[in-house]
């Protein structure tokens, strides 16, 4: 079992407390990354999605069996260990701890992450916010995993 941090950083502009559109525990935000079994190294070839499996009984949001090794392997979430991201992180480019998960047997890797609602592929995001009257942005959006000790 490997604990895995979700890292995410970004530059903010008039936004500030960037996470999961449910909070950081929200297992059914969806997000895309590519696997690789931690067992022959396959890597899948497209990114994979992580959501909360339905009725399962930890928040187990992915499973699969390795078509080449056959190996079962899977990821689970655990709540309560993240937090939003806020301005001061994104101004000193500090990763802010979004979610932790324990990887049995699987290599997430963030390249070409997707988050669902915003499409931040290219790593950038900007509309003009009708409440605050004001073009808000999100540039520079990185994400890593980090293993926890
Ligand atoms: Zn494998």
């Amino acid at each position: 079992m490997v604990n895995l941090i979700l890292m995410i950083t970004a530059e903010l502009d008039k936004l500030t407390d960037l996470q999961p559109q449910g909070g950081c525990d929200d297992a059914n935000f969806p997000f895309y990354v590519k696997i690789r079994c931690g067992n022959c190294g396959e890597v899948s070839p497209k990114e994979t999605c992580l959501v909360a499996v339905p009725k399962s009984r930890e928040l187990l949001i992915f499973f699969q069996k390795c078509k080449f090794c056959g190996r079962e392997e899977n990821i689970v979430m655990i709540p309560g260990k993240g937090r939003p991201l806020t301005t001061e992180d994104g101004e000193t480019e500090g990763y802010a701890p979004s979610m932790l998960f324990d990887s049995r047997g699987i290599k997430p890797s963030t390249d070409g992450t997707k988050f669902e609602g915003i499409d931040l592929s290219s790593g950038e995001y900007s509309e003009y916010c009708e409440k605050g009257q004001a073009p808000v942005m999100i540039s520079n959006l990185k994400s890593k995993f980090e293993v926890l000790e």
